[in-house]
């Protein structure tokens, strides 16, 4: 069940579009080295891959230093085409200016390839002590909505009566309010729950897991979770083999800290989505180690690293790169190359619990060259 090896059942689904046997004629993928570690660790990919004689054509694709009209961020038209096209891809971390600038990176890439679900498991790494020896969580994030429409707004007049609202709320009179106050908009559409609470469902049936836990805050959000935990109870009912429960957003943090045995597949709006799953990398040791899959409605897979471009350790040749190369071994199983998803990752497994080799992050001195070097004498 590591990293959700798919079944054959489930190959409708998490491999969609494109099947492969393991041919030796090379498959084209984009991949997308980002920013800060971001080349750093998608070089180690490239050399792992290389070793383990993974036939993939890299179409490199690289941050724009102009904003292209047609996306409105630095993303080219022709970087998303080639996902597009490909229709696999791995993704290395890109960097958001925080609260200016450019639309982000990966807002755009969510939003212009429909990426609607993005599956992030979390497992204890044999051989790497934490406080937790068992860990095997997927969390499935909404990738498109909630938070994340990117609707914010200075408020003005011309949103008046929200604005009275708001001050009446406040007890500020209307003035004050329109000087001091932002609005962000949370937006939840019943076709956006339905269809990643059907993914986590079907996923959870397709890799033999027991339980789907909807995380919400419902009890505030009456709205907008209310929608989307009445879509999770509406897919529960055609998966009664599926245990199926509730819980609120707080409450899942401390249970999860306390005993992550208890949860199993857990599937949230996008804002939790993205707390939830460095929660959960912290159980395991680290967002050095935890990979994740874009799962798109046209059978696109683009594979990326939970992590963001660790600026603090860009160019020292520090990074940890195993999370980026577990999403290429989430990207090769999507793609059907099960033998070689397993050598490569029984070789990064190996190097970790041999303990010789490891990131700083993992408390070892190796640098990435040394710690990948490493992965390709355990292949
Ligand atoms: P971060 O994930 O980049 O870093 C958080 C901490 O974890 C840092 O101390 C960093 O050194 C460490 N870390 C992360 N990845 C590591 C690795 N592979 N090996 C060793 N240590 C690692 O989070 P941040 O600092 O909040 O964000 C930096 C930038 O990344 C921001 O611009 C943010 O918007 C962006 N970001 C991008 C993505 C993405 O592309 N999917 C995800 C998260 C953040």
């Amino acid at each position: 069940r590591l990293l959700g090896t798919p079944t054959s059942s489930s190959s409708a689904l998490i491999s969609a579009s494109r099947a492969f046997s393991s041919s030796t004629t090379p498959i084209k993928a984009t991949l997308f080295p980002g920013d800060g570690i971001g080349p750093e660790i998608a070089e180690s990919v490239k050399q792992v891959f290389t070793a383990a004689d993974v036939a993939i054509d890299w179409d490199e694709h690289y941050v724009s230093t102009e904003v292209d009209p047609r996306t409105n961020s630095f993303l080219t038209r022709e970087s998303l085409q080639s996902v597009l096209d490909n229709k696999v891809g791995l993704k290395g971390p890109m960097a958001t200016p925080i609260g200016k600038g450019h639309r982000s990176l990966n807002l755009t890439l969510r939003k212009e390839l429909n990426l609607y679900a993005n599956v992030r498991p979390c497992y204890s790494l044999p051989g790497y002590k934490t406080r937790y020896d068992d860990v095997d969580l997927i969390t499935i994030r909404e990738n498109t909505e909630g938070e994340y429409s990117g609707l914010e707004h200075q408020v003005s007049l011309f949103f008046s009566s929200l604005v009275k609202n708001l001050a009446d709320y406040l007890s500020f009179d209307f003035v004050k309010v329109v000087k001091g106050v932002v609005e962000s908009i949370k937006i939840i559409t019943r076709k956006a729950s339905m269809r990643v609470a059907e993914y986590a469902f079907l996923y959870a049936k397709t890799h033999g897991r027991k339980k789907v836990s909807a995380i919400h805050k419902a009890n505030i959000m009456r709205k907008t979770d209310g929608l989307f935990l009445q879509c999770c109870d509406e897919v529960a009912e055609k998966y009664p083999e599926i245990e199926y429960e509730k819980v609120v957003i707080d409450n899942c943090c401390m249970m999860l800290v306390k005993n992550p045995t208890l949860f199993d597949v857990l599937v949230m709006p996008n804002l939790y989505g993205d707390i939830i799953s460095d929660l959960c990398a912290g159980l395991v040791g680290g967002l050095g180690l935890t990979p994740s899959c874009n799962i798109g409605e046209d059978g696109i897979a683009l594979a990326e690293a939970v992590h963001g471009s660790a600026p603090d350790i860009a160019g020292k040749n520090l990074a940890n790169p195993t999370a980026l190369l577990l999403s290429g071994v989430m990207m090769l199983r999507h793609l059907k190359l099960n033998k070689q998803a397993e050598q490569i990752h029984s070789a990064i497994i190996n190097t970790i619990a041999e303990g010789k080799y490891r990131t700083a992050d993992l408390g070892g001195t190796s640098t990435t060259t040394e710690f990948t070097k490493a992965i390709c004498d355990h292949l």
